[in-house]
């Protein structure tokens, strides 16, 4: 038994039951009290260490890929990623089931190139089968774009089936797999992708900064040129950053030296398969004890990642969001909002300096809130239930 020994956060401060940025250890936030050089030996050896550690979570597929970071929020590692994957004649079938599928399918509107999108809406994963179809019907698809965790409702895409279907057409996969990875197994010798873009502030549990893009040196090499923009050109990081061990414009230094430290605990949790098994009890502690409350989650459990939980709101007149939000807060835990646009909502991020003992107090604190609130049933509306049971199809 590995025990995770997880501080309360310092000086009183809420928990983040957020995807990001979440929660993050005392030793990960002092890590960034000194100054570094970016031209630095000691910073270029930082940056080093921090690539060769990324990529080792890759596992056995490791030797083929190499990992680029790239300065700003993980949306920038997504801009990257497809305008230096994707050709400027090339064409994307987005996957989209959340905002993050409908932003990527707005990045290559931005970016003028061509795009398809497979929208199923809030929750319902795309299935192999529809890819498929879709790729027979339209050869000029290059490249199929999918989200491994939706974050908006929380539901673990099937990325394996898409891959099969993907590559079964001759096409390529680039994966937004930001609050992914580090904690679900993206094992490239099982699951075949050109590419994955994730960011300094999910489950690695770094602050935020900058994200990162994991991607095959064949793909690295084929990019040259493809990029609309400077900036977020991932083959001139690439070439440049294996050329001199520097990145090319100023690095969040600070971000980086909380990130090895961040790695470092990663490492000594037990890696990605002990973070996605602490994640998997903080998400079955609170989708039970929610559920003992009588609350309802919006996916059944078969879709529903260890990263974040979409609840229902409850019917009962006497549940008003905002007074939920800040009675939570209140007792020491940010929530976050719901992003449905059918039926009212809230989300439990997993992710973050957070464990089982946690959660028992988020639902306790949950309880006593809805007993301070009036709210004797926190049955959702029948509504709600009748959407979800579309997901049963
Ligand atoms: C967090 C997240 C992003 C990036 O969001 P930023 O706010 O730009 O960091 C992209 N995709 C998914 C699935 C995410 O969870």
């Amino acid at each position: 038994m590995t025990a995770t020994r997880i501080a309360p956060p310092a000086q009183g401060a809420p928990y983040l039951l957020t995807p990001g940025p979440l929660s993050t250890s005392t030793a990960t936030k002092r890590a960034m009290l000194r100054d570094w050089g970016s031209w630095d030996a000691d910073f270029r050896a930082m940056t080093r260490d921090m690539r060769a550690r990324l990529l080792a979570m890759l596992g056995q597929g490791a030797d083929e890929f190499d990992c680029v970071p790239m300065q700003g929020s993980g949306s920038f590692a997504v801009e990257a990623m497809l305008g230096s994957f994707i050709a400027r004649d090339g064409k994307a079938l987005v996957l989209a089931n959340g905002a993050y599928g409908l932003r990527s399918a707005e990045t290559m509107r931005y970016l003028g190139r061509d795009v398809v999108v497979l929208d199923k809406g809030d929750y319902l994963p795309p299935r192999g089968d529809e890819v498929a179809q879709i790729l027979a019907g339209d050869p000029d698809i290059t490249h199929v774009v999918a989200i491994h965790c939706e974050t908006s409702s929380g539901i673990l895409n099937p990325i394996a089936e898409i891959s099969k279907a993907t590559y079964g057409a001759g096409r390529k996969l680039l994966i937004d797999s930001m609050s992914g990875f580090g904690a679900i197994a993206l094992d490239a010798t099982e699951t075949r992708y050109e590419a994955l873009a994730s960011s300094a502030n999910k489950c690695i549990e770094g602050v935020p900064g900058f994200g990162f893009v994991m991607a095959r040196k064949t793909a690295l090499g084929a990019a040259k040129g493809n990029s609309h923009s400077l900036a977020l050109d991932v083959h001139a990081q690439w070439a440049h950053m294996n050329k001199t061990g520097q990145w090319r414009f100023t690095p969040p230094t600070h971000v980086v030296a909380a990130f090895l430290e961040a790695l470092r605990a990663h490492e000594a949790e037990g890696g990605v398969k002990a973070r996605g098994a602490r994640y998997g009890r903080n998400r079955d502690v609170v989708v039970a004890g929610m559920r003992d409350l009588g609350f309802e989650t919006l996916l059944k459990d078969r879709w529903q990642s260890p990263i974040i939980i979409t609840f229902f709101c409850p019917a009962d007149p006497n549940f008003v969001f905002a007074r939920f939000y800040e009675a939570m807060k209140g007792r020491g835990f940010i929530i976050y909002p719901g992003k449905l646009t059918v039926v009212d909502s809230f989300r439990i991020g997993c992710i973050g300096q957070m464990d089982e003992h946690v959660m028992r107090q988020v639902v306790a604190a949950a309880a006593e809130t809805l007993t301070e609130m009036g709210v004797t049933n926190a049955a959702p509306p029948l509504a709600a239930l009748k959407e979800r049971e579309r997901l049963a199809a």
